[in-house]
C-alpha cells in the first residue's frame, strides 16, 4: 500500500474496507497497463480534427478519443519532414541531437529508442508502417521484433512507396489478435493524408474534376509553373480532408477491435502526427517539407490512459520529444532526463505540473535549397515566433494574434525582438553543439533513396556530413 493510502486510511474503518476492496489499497490510477499503442498519422494537421476546431468535424473517431482522454492543444513537431520527426518521437531528442537530419538519413544506433526500452522491459514490440520513408533503412526499426513493411516487396514500383491505411491496419490487427495475451508495444503509422491526396471514391469532394495532387503537381503550383484558381485550391484542400476522413475510419477499426477483444481498458493510446501540412496558405505551397509555418508545426496529440478520467484539455506547449518520456513514465519505467523531452504524465493525469519548457524549437530538413534561404529553424516563446533562415532576414510573427502568420513583424530596432532572436540563436547553437558528426549517417544512394525521390523528397546527391 502506498503512503498516500495509509495516511488516507488512518482512523477511517469504511475507507480501509474500501481500499482493501480495490486490492490491498492499490491505486487504480497506477495499475499496470498491458498494451501500449502509438499511432502516428503522417501529415495530419491539428486543425483538421473536429476536436481541434475543424467545422466539418471530419474525425469523429479521433474526437471521441480526445473526449475520453487528454488532448494537447499546442503540440508541435520538431522537423518538417517524416524521418527526423519520427526520430524525435522515438528518441526524445531534437534533430540536431539525434542527427537524423532528413529523410535520406539513418538514425544512429547510439541513441536508444523508446521501442528498445519496451523491448527490454519484456513487451512484445511491433511496428506497422505505411511509407518507404520509415522503412527499416531509416533505422527507426530498432527495438521492434516485428517490423511490418511488406508493401515494399515485389509489387510495382509506384506501389512500393506506400500502402493504404486499411492494409496496414489489417496487418496490425492480425498481429494483435495473436499477441493479445502478452504485453505489447505497437507503433501504427498511417500515410493517407500525405500527398497525393487520393481518398477512396466515397470520400471525394462533390466535384466533377479532381486536380492532380501528386507531389510534382503540387510543387508545380508553388513554383508557378501552372496557375490554379480558388476553386482548384478548394478542391485540393477537400481531397486532403477526404484522406483525413479515411484515416479516421481506420482508427475506428482499431478502436472497435480493442473494444471487442476486451483490450481497451488495458491499452494506453497515444495518437499524434509527425508534422502537419501546408494547404496553400503561403506562396501557394502545399505539403510540408519547405515550411515551418504553424500548419506544418502544429500536430494533434491525444493521450488516452484508461486509468484516468477523460475530457482533459492541456494548454501548455509540448513537442514530439515529450512522447517517449511520457510513454515510459505512464508505464512505470525509468525516464532518462538526459533527453530533450519531458514526461507529460502529470498533465495527462490532471496533476499540478509546470509546462515542460517555455519555448519550442523546430527545423527544416538538411537541404540548403529549402526556400532558397538555407537551413531554417523556428523558435517560439510565449505568443511570439521567430523564423530564422540560413540566408536572409528572420521573420517574426505574433501567432496568438495572427495564427495564419500573414504579418511579418520583424524590425531591427525592436529591443524585445532582439532578445527573442538572441534566445533563438543561443538555443540553436546549444543544440548544434550537442551534435556529434560521428553519429550522422546518410543512406547510400540505392533503391531506397530512389523511392524517396519518386515520392517527391529532395535527396541530395552528395554523400557527406552536413550541418544540422
Ligand atoms: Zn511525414
Amino acid at each position: 500500500m502506498g503512503a498516500r493510502g495509509w495516511r488516507g486510511a488512518r482512523g477511517s474503518a469504511p475507507l480501509i474496507v474500501a481500499l482493501f476492496a480495490l486490492g490491498c489499497g492499490a491505486d487504480p490510477t497506477r495499475r499496470d497497463l498491458d498494451h501500449v499503442l502509438l499511432i502516428t498519422i503522417d501529415s495530419l494537421r491539428a486543425d483538421h480534427l473536429g476536436s481541434y476546431g475543424h467545422p466539418a468535424k471530419p474525425t469523429p473517431v479521433m474526437d471521441a478519443l480526445a473526449a475520453g482522454g487528454t488532448r494537447f492543444e499546442h503540440a508541435l513537431t520538431t522537423c518538417s519532414v517524416t524521418g527526423p520527426a519520427h526520430a524525435s518521437i522515438f528518441t526524445g531528442l531534437y534533430p540536431p541531437r539525434h542527427a537524423m537530419l532528413g529523410n535520406a538519413w539513418r538514425l544512429d544506433s547510439a541513441h536508444r529508442t523508446v521501442a528498445e526500452r519496451f523491448d527490454h522491459a519484456g513487451y512484445e514490440t511491433a511496428a506497422f508502417v505505411s511509407s518507404a520513408v520509415v522503412s527499416s533503412v531509416s533505422g527507426l526499426d530498432r527495438g521492434f521484433t516485428t517490423y511490418d513493411q511488406a508493401f515494399l516487396k515485389d509489387v510495382t514500383f509506384e506501389r512500393t512507396l506506400q500502402r493504404r491505411g486499411g492494409a496496414t491496419v489489417d496487418a496490425m490487427l492480425a498481429w494483435l489478435a495473436e499477441h493479445a495475451g502478452s504485453k505489447t508495444f505497437v507503433w501504427l503509422h498511417l500515410f493517407d493524408p500525405h500527398a497525393p491526396y487520393d481518398p477512396p471514391k466515397d470520400l471525394w469532394p462533390k466535384r466533377r474534376r479532381r486536380p492532380a495532387t501528386d507531389s510534382a503537381s503540387l510543387e508545380a503550383i508553388y513554383l508557378k509553373r501552372r496557375s490554379v484558381n480558388a476553386k482548384t485550391h478548394k478542391a485540393i484542400r477537400d481531397l486532403y480532408t477526404g484522406e483525413v476522413r479515411f484515416a479516421d475510419r481506420q482508427i475506428g477499426r482499431v478502436i472497435d477491435f480493442l473494444e471487442s477483444a476486451g483490450l481497451r481498458k488495458d491499452t494506453l493510446i497515444v495518437l499524434t502526427s509527425d508534422h502537419g501540412e501546408e494547404l496553400g496558405e503561403h506562396w501557394d505551397f502545399y505539403e510540408h517539407n519547405r515550411s515551418l509555418f504553424q500548419g506544418v508545426l502544429r500536430v494533434p496529440l491525444i493521450v488516452v490512459d484508461p486509468r484516468v478520467e477523460g475530457g482533459r484539455r492541456v494548454e501548455a506547449t509540448v513537442q514530439l520529444v515529450d512522447i517517449a518520456p511520457t510513454l515510459l513514465d505512464l508505464t512505470g519505467q525509468f525516464v532518462d532526463e538526459q533527453v530533450d523531452g519531458r514526461s507529460l504524465a502529470k498533465l495527462v493525469r490532471g496533476e499540478p505540473a509546470p509546462p515542460p519548457r517555455d519555448f519550442a524549437y523546430a527545423q527544416s530538413p538538411d537541404n540548403p535549397d529549402y526556400f532558397h534561404r538555407g537551413n531554417s529553424y523556428a523558435y517560439l516563446r510565449g505568443g511570439s515566433k521567430v523564423l530564422m533562415y540560413g540566408r536572409g532576414d528572420p521573420e517574426v510573427f505574433d501567432v496568438s494574434e495572427d495564427p495564419g502568420e500573414q504579418h511579418n513583424l520583424h524590425r531591427v530596432d525592436d529591443v524585445e525582438q532582439a532578445e527573442l532572436l538572441a534566445r533563438a540563436v543561443t538555443l540553436r547553437e546549444y543544440l548544434v553543439g550537442q551534435s556529434d558528426g560521428a553519429h550522422r549517417h546518410r543512406v547510400p544512394l540505392d533503391g531506397q533513396r530512389q523511392r524517396l525521390q519518386a515520392l517527391g523528397y529532395a535527396v541530395p546527391a552528395a554523400v557527406e556530413n552536413g550541418t544540422p
